[in-house]
């Protein structure tokens, strides 16, 4: 673990004052340990039987599609509004100022379906609490596990999680 947290920067007042913002950036771009994160996920969940790997926008689609594809699934993408070209349900949360939208294509997933869901953080889980619910709210599938390359432990961000199972690679 140690390995992939030299790879983890942090970077004061990103993208406001007083964040100190974990930038995973050197970690995509060192082949040895982008790989060896793969491995972690893909030996977790190769033989759980799961169909789809969801990822959220932006950071998670890096992981979401490596990760499907080590394990032989596919890939489903959460973004922000008015990106996706199909018909979309959407969800909108709150955020400390404001509220933020998220968005699935409706075809995404199929009832019964196994789904691992994806993103680089969990910080405070608003978004993540916000994906699970678009999930559950429209869809009839599995949520095997929900999955973070990092948890910012301090924060309980996994109180969000509706008793999905949840699995960080690394925690501060
Ligand atoms: P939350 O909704 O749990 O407060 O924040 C998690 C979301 O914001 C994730 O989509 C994640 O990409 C982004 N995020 C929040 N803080 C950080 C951070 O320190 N580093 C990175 N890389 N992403 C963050």
């Amino acid at each position: 673990m140690q390995q992939i947290k030299e790879y983890i920067r942090d970077i004061a007042d990103f993208p406001k004052e007083g964040i100190v913002f974990k930038d995973i950036s050197p970690l995509l771009n060192h082949s040895d340990t982008f790989n060896r994160v793969i491995e972690m996920w893909k030996e977790r969940y190769a033989n759980r039987g799961i169909d789809t790997v969801v990822g959220v926008e932006a950071r998670g689609f890096v992981f979401a599609a490596a990760v499907a594809y080590a394990i032989g699934a596919g890939c489903v993408m959460i973004r922000k509004p008015g990106k996706l070209p199909y018909k979309t349900f959407s969800k909108t949360y709150d955020l400390e100022y404001g509220t933020d939208t998220i968005e699935v294509h409706q075809d995404a997933i199929d009832p019964g379906q196994k789904v691992l869901v994806i993103d680089d953080v969990l910080a405070t889980g608003g978004t993540m609490g916000a994906v699970l619910e678009l999930l559950q709210d429209n869809f009839k599938c599995e949520l095997v596990e929900v999955t973070f390359l990092m948890e910012l432990s301090f924060l309980d961000g996994r109180e969000k999680m509706k008793n999905i199972p949840t699995y960080s690679l690394i925690s501060y």
